[in-house]
């Protein structure tokens, strides 16, 4: 049975079993005791590890992974990232509130460029611009929306027709879109083992290592591994939507299970069908749409699907993707997705992501939903900041803004599932 203390899945992670093999860290024995506690080996546990390092250069920080790096959905993502983001309406609130939001969304891209450009790290991070796609009328209509608030903030971006978008990627399957030039693309799972490598010596990181029990003694943390006791001053819960499990912002989170799949890479005539750009990434014009990218020269990858709180079987899975990516690229429907794979990640009903103080030396970040490399990075920062100086900073709520509660169960789940119906219906041809 699974453990509900952290994620199991089904099908490996396939950008992870794209790259060569690798040796995970020991798992945590015995009894440990250390200052700080990180648990959680993705993007927002490997920033706050990172942080604490640069404040506490003396002290040692320990880095508790449920799988191994790389599976978890840090690594199961779609890779797409982005310095900046853009204003939702050119009203001077959301203007001012995503001037600040960038201010930390840029801190956090910048670091992770460094350290890919000073250790090397091999993971085809790229620019490629971002393009917005709609297939419906009323997803067009969402788009001119953004396009209105974008040129209204004066950031520049062109509109796309049918006929563009052939040429570009290869498909006319979307009517409208529009592209902006901020723009990133990675392979995730190469850049979390990249950041793992590159962490400094004083944080030990053990691998397959839940935690499965977490209490408070005095003013001491005891966490509980299969094997291993570990205490500590200062815990920073990066698991995302599991540290509902420990108790903690279960009326502010659900968990969502979304899925991919990458193609087997294309014979040289396959590869003229996805159009002339080399390199390139659609987001949907609905947040419950389907997400699109070229992955290397050779291979195209599919996100799509929303489950709540369990996963969908995999045959479900494997038949919606296909059918995704044959919709888009009819000439391929032979190809088949070589990979497909789900991952989870944490929703909250406003879109906030929580980062904060849950109880004295015991902090978590949750919720960053389809934004967490960036996301995640500066929020982690944030809980290191947090944990060390012992001090909040209203620039970040005032940036990500707080999440909204959630009805309990079984409302929410009835609510979750209307609204999830009523919505998919809404994005139809966008899924
Ligand atoms: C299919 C898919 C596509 C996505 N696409 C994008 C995208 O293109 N761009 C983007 O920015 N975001 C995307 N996301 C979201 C992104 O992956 C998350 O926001 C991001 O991973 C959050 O990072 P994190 O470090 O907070 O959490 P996670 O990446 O979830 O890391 C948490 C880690 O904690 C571990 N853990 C959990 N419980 C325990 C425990 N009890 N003990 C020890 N360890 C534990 C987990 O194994 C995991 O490794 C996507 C997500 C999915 C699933």
């Amino acid at each position: 049975m699974k453990n509900p203390a952290f994620p199991s899945y089904a099908q490996a992670c396939g950008w992870n079993a794209m790259l060569p093999s690798r040796s995970p860290r020991a798992p945590a024995e015995g009894h440990l005791d250390a200052p700080y506690v990180v648990v959680g080996a993705g993007f927002t546990g490997m920033a706050a590890a990172r942080k604490l390092c640069q404040l506490n250069p003396q002290a040692e920080i320990l880095l508790l992974e449920a799988s191994t790096v790389g599976e978890g959905s840090s690594g199961r993502n779609s890779g797409f990232l982005t310095r900046e983001e853009y204003p939702s309406s050119n009203a001077a609130q959301s203007v001012a509130q995503n001037n600040i939001l960038n201010g930390f969304n840029r801190g956090a891209f910048d670091e992770l460029q460094q350290l890919i450009e000073d250790h090397q790290i091999d993971c085809d991070f790229h620019s490629s611009g971002r393009i917005r796609a709609a297939a419906t009328p009323e997803g067009a209509n969402n788009l001119r929306k953004i396009q209105h608030a974008l040129e209204s903030t004066g950031h520049a971006c062109q509109t796309l027709d049918a006929t563009e978008f052939k040429k570009r990627i290869g498909t006319d399957y979307y009517k409208f879109g529009i592209y902006t030039d901020t723009g990133h693309l990675v392979q995730p799972a190469a850049l979390i083992r990249g950041l793992l490598a590159a962490l400094p010596p004083q944080v030990q990181v053990h691998e397959n290592s839940p935690v499965i029990d977490l209490s408070q003694h005095g003013k001491r943390w005891l966490l509980k591994t299969p094997s291993a006791q570990i205490t500590a001053d200062h815990v920073i819960m990066a698991t995302n939507a599991s540290v509902k499990f420990f108790g903690y912002l279960k009326e502010k989170l659900v968990t969502i299970h979304t899925y991919a799949g990458i193609s087997e890479p294309l014979k040289p005539n396959e590869m003229a069908h996805l159009g002339a750009m080399a390199s390139w990434g659609v987001l949907p014009a609905h947040r419950l749409g389907t997400t699109v990218r070229r992955v290397g020269a050779d291979r195209i990858l599919v996100r799509s699907l929303y489950a709540y709180e369990q996963s969908l079987s995999e045959s479900v899975v494997h038949e919606a993707l296909h059918r995704r990516f044959h919709n888009r690229y009819p000439e391929l429907s032979h190809v088949r997705l070589e990979h497909v794979w789900g991952g989870v990640t944490g929703l909250t009903l406003n879109g906030s992501p929580y980062a904060g103080r849950l109880a004295q030396g015991l902090y978590a970040s949750a919720g960053c939903n389809g934004s967490g490399i960036v996301k995640g990075t500066a929020l982690g920062t944030y809980l290191a900041e947090l944990a060390h100086h012992n001090k909040t900073n209203p620039q970040i709520q005032m940036a990500y803004g707080t999440p909204n509660s959630i009805l309990p169960d079984p409302f929410r789940a009835l609510g979750f599932k209307v609204i999830s119906a009523w919505e998919s219906r809404k994005a139809g041809l966008e899924s």
